[in-house]
């Protein structure tokens, strides 16, 4: 019988495994909004986004309620790595009947406490009257919390029964309890935890977070750092939050049924809540005792064991206690203290007795210690999992009376979750001072944040910009479009609003062979396009331009790209035809006909000599002519938001709208003729280049520039010039972030203050960056951490989600503002055209907007918003300069040729 009652103690490896996955599931259901309510393992959210960095200081006030204590502490922080904090105490002994008496009177008796240990602990004279002091509350129980200070008790347990304090926000009350006393004027009830939050917080050093923390006493607990947007009860989606999981209520819906042994039944059934805490019941120091109790009833009753004693004192409920078992246990040289233990409850056990025992408190305590193995380790592979890691290595604070006590607890929580979780690595902390100290902490850590957040705000402030910004931006936009196209004001105009000649765009009949060059992007190109009824393909090759060509000669340069045009004909046996060229250059330029363009200025790292103010078209022909190349024949020169335009219309006629968003930013649009000032004629349309990437350039943006965007400006080739495209484009969105990043830096809100050399380096935040970052949730922060890595930043998790704020920050105001730009657009178009509604679709190129996982989405939301009555699509380009300059050529051929 005895060998029987061990074994159904002692639970196997495989259903230890199966355990685990059933906890990591209730873990889930917890988390999950649908669930949440009927879970049993609750997952309730702490609001404790960040553990303690160190640079916490202070006096922090806690109190804690305990089983049957008020305990009071005050602790004094040195922003020293928290390493040597001094704390004064003192216990309070709760008054007979308060647990079970009114609400109020418990929380005026925690006040009293609070009073009377502040006047013994600071003297009159050494406290400042004007001094704020921060409380934090330890509150055992479990509760809702909505913030870190707005807690609603969802039930009273250990005992406690209060009136009128269930389902209310038991921080108010005590707040409430506080105000009521004079001397208490200067107390703020800041953060209230739970004590397990309080254990992780105190094992929680600088450069060794705790991030997990089990509590092994009388009740049981376990809290851990959860990716926040895992946490769906809460609006919280970046960064991590402390969760309280309340696992002892685990199995309460049945899934321990068969390892419950028929001692747990009982210690069940006479516990004040039978069917609960059915986990709890099995690990609590407040039953292990009774488990062994009715163990020894029930072996008795087979003739097990005390065969020659009366065990009547057995039958009184607590009598034997966790300090018995404990003893009994920890006593591993034999049994005389068990038979001593024995005899003083009034027994008079056999050796043989004494033996027996002894293996069934063995069996009780190692299988506690066992299940707690097997909580942590679905713990631990959970947060393993939602992190996305190969392995993990945390940190692990315990406390409590079953670990202090029993000797061969850290060993066995510490081999059966290595077990378990044979992919997870923690290390153990043990908890010295309670979870006091801790609770200052988090009080420390929630009043760090709160001024930390407010300063973040200040710093990114400027760049957040209210929809009366924006539309004022687009106000703007229309006026200097106004006076871009008007023939009196166009010199003085900050957008040109440049004429391009492409009258139409395509409508599908285009055909022919075309050659086309591609210079301005990224790449030199040099293509062939063939326009034929099947659609449109295209062969092309890239050409280096190397940066003495770039920067040197206006004739070198025109050689150099008709010797690259001669090699790629003959490469693609095209020599022997004489090819119309369509030339994308993506340059300001004054156009004086589809062929005809003054270059107006080089932008982009361009800046040969010779060309500016003259005609491009004609100096590649000239280029050809020396060459004496023959087999091409220039006839348009387009710009490549125009390029853009053209290709996306051949698929769509609506297309009439051309954008870019990559190194640069510049939008075309098709204008009324009528509107078009500097060109004669009043028929018809043409496609405007608006170059709207000098917006601003003649002062009328000031308002909105930051102190990060004057920087940026200052450090470019061309200070002053392109003020819009600055704020916008991939060339200048990194450079904008590592900015803001060196004020933080320098503010002490991010890299604890240090700045790598590598991060004071221009251009060395690159816009892509900003891609990478904002498209990591939780999951993916690590990739934040290798990005700052690679910048030789040490980064806490901290410091990548606010990384991440910042960058969302600059790319959300690019979008905004491009669309603010395109709203003006738009609306002048719809105007112009006499509608309530416009429909209308932009032809987008660009690889900001293509790969940055928000902008797109942003600036169509945003465009929405400011332009409601048109109805704006978007569609991709697919190399849209190559394809449109080739359109531009074949529709300029049309056109001629339905003149005649
Ligand atoms: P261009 O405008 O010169 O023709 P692109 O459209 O390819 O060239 O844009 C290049 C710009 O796109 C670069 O300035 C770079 O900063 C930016 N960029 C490159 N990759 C990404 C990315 N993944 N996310 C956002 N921006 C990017
Ligand atoms: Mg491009």
């Amino acid at each position: 019988q005895i060998q029987r009652a061990l074994r159904s103690l002692s639970i196997p490896l495989e259903r230890l495994h199966i355990m685990k996955g059933h906890m990591m599931q209730d873990m889930c259901k917890g988390l999950s909004r649908q669930t949440h309510a009927q879970a049993k393992v609750r997952m309730l959210p702490t609001y404790i986004c960040s553990t303690p960095n160190g640079t916490e200081k202070g006096n922090f006030l806690v109190v804690e309620l305990c089983q049957s204590q008020v305990r009071t502490l005050l602790v004094t922080l040195y922003g020293d790595g928290n390493m040597s904090p001094q704390m004064v105490y003192k216990i309070f002994d709760l008054p007979e009947g308060i647990t079970q008496g009114e609400g109020e009177a418990l929380f005026d008796f925690i006040a009293q406490c609070v009073s009377q240990f502040l006047a013994e602990t600071f003297s009159s004279d050494t406290r400042k009257s004007e001094e704020r002091l921060p409380l934090g509350f330890v509150f055992p129980f479990s509760c809702r919390q909505t913030q870190l200070d707005k807690a609603e008790l969802l039930y009273w347990s250990k005992g406690f029964s209060c009136s009128d304090v269930v389902g209310k926000d038991v921080v108010q009350l005590l707040q409430s309890a506080i105000n009521k006393k004079q001397e208490l004027c200067h107390v703020d009830v800041v953060a209230l935890m739970n004590d397990t939050v309080g254990t992780m917080m105190t094992c929680s050093t600088e450069g060794r977070t705790c991030e997990v923390a089990i509590v092994a006493d009388k009740g049981s607990n376990c809290c851990f750092m959860a990716e926040a947007y895992l946490v769906e009860t809460t609006d919280e989606t970046s960064g991590r939050m402390c969760v309280n999981t309340e696992w002892g209520c685990f199995g309460d819906d049945g899934t321990l049924n068969d390892v419950f042994t028929p001692y747990d039944e009982c210690v069940d059934v006479e516990s004040n809540n039978p069917g609960e805490k059915r986990f709890e019941k099995m690990v609590g120091t407040l039953y292990l005792g009774e488990i062994v109790r009715h163990a020894l009833i029930a072996l008795t009753a087979e003739k097990a064991i005390f065969t020659e004693t009366n065990i009547a004192v057995l039958e009184e409920k607590g009598v034997f206690t966790m300090q018995h078992v404990l003893d009994i246990i920890n006593n591993e040289e034999g049994t005389s203290d068990v038979k001593r233990i024995l005899e003083v409850l009034g027994l008079q056990p056999s050796e043989r007795d004494c033996g027996r025992v002894q293996q069934i408190c063995r069996a009780v305590v190692g299988r506690a210690a066992t299940l707690h193995a097997t909580g942590l380790a679905a713990i631990l592979s959970y947060m393993c999992q939602t992190r996305d890691m190969a392995t993990l290595m945390v940190n692990v604070g315990v406390e409590g009376e079953l670990y202090v006590g029993y000797r061969r607890f850290e060993e066995i929580l510490m081999s059966v979750s290595r077990l378990l979780s044979p992919e997870c690595m923690a290390t153990l902390l043990p908890s010295r001072d309670g979870s006091g100290r801790g609770a200052a902490m988090v009080t420390a850590v929630a009043l760090r944040l709160a001024a930390q957040r407010r300063e973040v705000n200040e710093v990114l402030a400027p760049l957040r910009l209210s929809r009366a910004d924006l539309e004022k931006v687009q106000a703007l936009m229309r006026e200097e479009m106004e006076r871009g196209l008007c023939k009196e004001t166009n010199a003085t105009a900050s957008v040109r609003m440049l004429p391009t000649y492409v009258s139409h765009t395509p409508d599908g009949s285009e055909r022919g062979n075309f050659l086309a060059l591609d210079l301005g992007g990224t790449n030199f190109r040099v293509l062939v396009v063939h326009v034929t009824e099947e659609g449109i393909s295209m062969i092309s090759e890239i050409y280096v331009i190397p940066a003495a060509i770039m920067q040197g000669t206006g004739e070198a340069l025109f050689d150099h790209i008709i010797d690259c045009i001669i090699d790629f004909q003959m490469k693609q046996n095209l020599v022997t035809d004489m090819l119309p060229l369509g030339f994308t250059f993506s340059f300001p330029c004054q156009q004086m006909g589809l062929d005809k363009a003054l270059l107006l200025t080089w932008t982009k790292g361009f800046s040969a000599s010779g060309c500016v103010g003259q005609d491009v078209v004609q100096m590649l022909r000239e280029a050809a002519r020396r060459k004496q190349h023959l087999g091409m024949q220039v006839v348009a020169l387009v710009n490549d938001t125009v390029g853009t335009m053209m290709a996306c219309g051949y698929d769509d006629p609506k297309c009439e709208i051309g954008l870019i968003v990559g190194t640069g930013t510049n939008a075309c649009y098709m204008e009324e003729m009528r509107n078009v000032g500097t060109v004669e004629g009043d028929q018809g349309r043409m496609c405007i280049n608006m170059e709207w990437g000098a917006f601003g350039d003649n002062g009328c943006l000031d308002h909105i520039f930051t102190h990060f965007d004057k920087v940026v400006d200052e450090t470019t080739i061309n200070p002053g010039k392109q003020r819009f495209e600055k704020l916008i484009s991939g060339m200048y969105l990194g450079e904008i972030v590592r900015q803001i990043l060196m004020v933080m830096t320098e503010k002490q809100l991010l890299f604890q203050g240090k700045l790598s050399p590598k991060l004071q380096t221009r251009n060395i935040f690159q816009t892509k960056f900003l891609s990478t970052i904002e498209l990591s949730n939780g999951l993916a922060l690590r990739q934040i951490r290798a990005i700052l890595n690679e910048l030789e930043l040490d980064a806490s998790f901290e410091d990548s989600v606010l990384l991440r704020e910042v960058c969302q920050t600059v790319s959300l105001r690019a979008a905004q503002l491009c669309a603010a730009g395109l709203a003006a657009v738009v609306e002048k178009m719809r105007e112009n055209r006499g509608l309530d509604q416009l429909s209308v679709t932009v032809g987008v190129d660009g690889t900001l907007y293509k790969l940055h996982p928000r902008f797109s989405n942003n600036l169509q939301k945003t465009l929405k918003d400011l332009a409601p009555n048109c109805n704006v699509s978007f569609m991709l380009s697919e190399d849209g300069s190559g394809k449109g300059a080739a359109l531009v050529a074949a529709v300029a051929s049309r056109a001629a040729n339905t003149m005649e």
